[in-house]
């Protein structure tokens, strides 16, 4: 990362100092073209104008007889004469001048000027010491020889450019002489400058086109590299949010566990699962089913989220459960509806089995909502995890239930121990006292049921309770209780029911066992019969010993007056009690022996 940022910093540079760059050749360029600087062109005119002079000189003093001689005594022949006088119409020279070491002219082309001297300074301290000489001036149209002259007079005021260069002749060191030529450079200096207005012309076009080039692949450049940085920052800000939803899954998963491992009973589980669920999946509806007791069916027993669930679903009419793994609705091409589902709108939907202790215990069903299909398959991984958690919370609250029902219940009869009757009864009677409901308490008992077992067998006679017990149930109503109390004793609790109708629901029950009929093996067992003994509260006792005592007391009454019946506690109950109990206190009571 680091990395890339100073390469992106040197690259950027780089670009910027090309730019830069550009941009200062094109402004000198442009610069250059209209304010060329005068002595730039002066300085490559002199440079060229002394190449030449320097030919020029060679080829006067190549082509005179006697050079030495000439320039030290100023005499030229006829000859020398001819070739000098030629000498502007053979090169660029207008005028030009032969002078002896002392500045004297031996000869020009301006035949007046001969004899003339050359006083002007540089004539001794430079030309005479060998160096050349070169002056630029501006001089009118008439001082250039050879031109003609007879024009009119604004042709004559025109300026020229001319160049006079002084050329030592030396032999050896020695100073032999000069030559002077005159040249017109207005048309070289005018050339000069167009050249080198065109040149800065194509430089500054190379330059304003490089600029282009660059400054649009930098702005590509940036372009690609802004669309990279959006593209990473937004890739960055996906994972920063997938982060938080996944933390936000984890916590509300780690809650969801804490909740339902807290849950008392099934009802409370649900509650807390359609809360949660609300949150975890919020772009699903859902329902919960759980196996019934006979397993035939499944109850529905909560939904969430807009989501409804039936009273009951078989369990051939799931896929989930057919399968027995989960079923993705809408995750294939071809697909079908589970039973359950129906009506169905072409929502995806997820059937997860809920498991517990390798057996299937129900059914999680979760449906997309509307245009949130997407979302919905997305989160089939934290549905998964969900539905996993409701499962283990379902065995758990089951398994406490099944703990539960254990330690109340009666393993033959199925019905509640005498443990959980008292605690009922203890319970009924703080209600009564509390609302002034009613209650009664009925005590059962087989008659000669130890000559039954005697006679039939104690397998028998285990079938004949059974079958006692679950008439005892089956005449039971709501909040009415049945239970066993011991080997061939049961007792029911009946509150809200007034004391002359719990004695006729007493008769209806003795009525019932009555009519039952076991058959055992091959044959069918003789019918047996029930006293019943009825007491109210708080007429025979405001305790839950007193009010059994009470139906026991009838109960025994019931027994003494030929078995087979119901009666109601009373004082004839409790007398008949303590009637029977006493000719048992009578040998206590009797004094051992005399033979003793
Ligand atoms: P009564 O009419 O006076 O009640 O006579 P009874 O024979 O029913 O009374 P008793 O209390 O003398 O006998 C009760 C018998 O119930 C004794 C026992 O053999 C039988 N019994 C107790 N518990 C069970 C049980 O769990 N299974 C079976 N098969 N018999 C039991
Ligand atoms: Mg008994
Ligand atoms: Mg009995």
């Amino acid at each position: 990362m680091n990395n890339s940022y100073w390469q992106n910093g040197s690259h950027r540079l780089k670009w910027t100092l090309i730019i830069v760059l550009l941009i200062a050749v094109t402004a000198f360029a442009g610069w250059g073209i209209y304010k060329l600087p005068a002595p730039l062109v002066d300085r490559m005119l002199q440079t060229d104008i002394l190449k030449q002079a320097e030919l020029w000189k060679r080829r006067v003093v190549l082509h005179l007889e006697n050079p030495e001689s000439t320039l030290r005594t100023g005499e030229i022949d006829e000859h020398d004469a001819e070739f000098l006088a030629s000498m502007p119409e053979a090169s660029d020279v207008y005028r030009f001048k032969l002078f002896d070491t002392a500045g004297r002219v031996i000869w020009s082309t301006r035949p007046e000027e001969v004899g003339s001297m050359e006083n002007r300074a540089f004539f001794r301290s430079d030309v005479a010491r060998g160096l050349v000489h070169y002056i630029q001036e501006v001089v009118p149209l008439s001082e250039i020889d050879g031109l003609d002259l007879h024009t009119d007079n604004v042709q004559n005021a025109i300026q020229h450019n001319v160049a006079e260069v002084f050329m030592p002749v030396t032999k050896n060191g020695r100073f032999l002489g000069a030559v002077e030529f005159y040249t017109d450079i207005s048309d070289l200096r005018a050339t000069f400058i167009t050249r080198l207005r065109i040149s800065l012309a194509i430089l500054s076009g190379i330059a304003v086109l490089a600029l282009c080039i660059v400054s649009f692949v930098t702005y590509r450049t940036n372009r690609f590299q802004v669309r990279a940085l959006h593209k990473q920052s937004a890739k960055e800000r996906d994972l920063m949010a997938e982060q938080i939803r996944l933390a936000r899954e984890v916590r509300l998963l780690g809650e969801l566990n804490e909740w339902l491992q807290s849950s008392r009973s099934l009802d409370e589980l649900f509650d807390m699962v359609s809360r949660f669920m609300t949150h975890i999946l919020p772009e699903a509806e859902g329902s919960v089913y759980v196996y019934s007791n006979s397993r035939d069916v499944l109850d529905g027993c909560a939904s969430w989220n807009a989501g409804t669930h039936k009273a009951h679903i078989h369990p051939e009419g799931c896929w989930g459960l057919r399968r027995g793994r989960t079923y993705e609705y809408g995750a294939s091409e071809i697909d079908f509806v589970c039973e359950h589902a129906e009506p169905h709108d072409g929502r995806p939907y997820f059937c997860f089995p809920i498991l517990a202790h390798g057996e299937t215990v129900g059914l999680l069903h979760l449906r997309a909502h509307e245009h949130k299909g997407e979302a919905f398959h997305a989160s089939k991984k934290l549905a998964q995890l969900c539905a996993e958690q409701i499962s283990m919370a379902i065995a758990n609250v089951q398994m406490r239930d099944q703990l539960h029902d254990q330690s109340v219940r009666d393993p033959l009869t199925g019905l509640f121990n005498r443990r959980h009757m008292t605690e009922t009864l203890r319970k009924s009677i703080t209600r009564s006292q509390q609302t002034g409901a009613r209650l009664s308490l009925v005590a059962v008992d087989v008659d000669h049921f130890k000559k039954f077992n005697d006679t039939h067998g104690h397998d028998a006679g285990d079938m004949v309770l059974r079958a006692v017990g679950s008439a005892l149930e089956q005449g039971c109503d709501r909040d009415e209780v049945a239970c066993r109390i011991g080997g061939e004793e049961f007792m029911l609790i009946l509150p809200d029911n007034a004391p002359e109708d719990a004695v006729t629901r007493a008769e209806q029950i003795r009525q019932a066992v009555e009519a039952v009929s076991v058959r055992y093996g091959e044959k069918s067992l003789p019918r047996i019969a029930i006293s019943v003994g009825v007491s109210h509260y708080p007429a025979h006792g405001t305790m839950p010993q007193d009010l059994m005592r009470a139906a026991d007391d009838a109960l025994y009454t019931a027994k003494d007056k030929g078995r087979n019946q119901v009666q109601v506690a009373g004082t004839e109950a409790s007398a008949a009690r303590e009637a029977k109990a006493a000719p048992k206190q009578v040998p206590k009571a009797v004094p051992p022996a005399p033979a003793a």
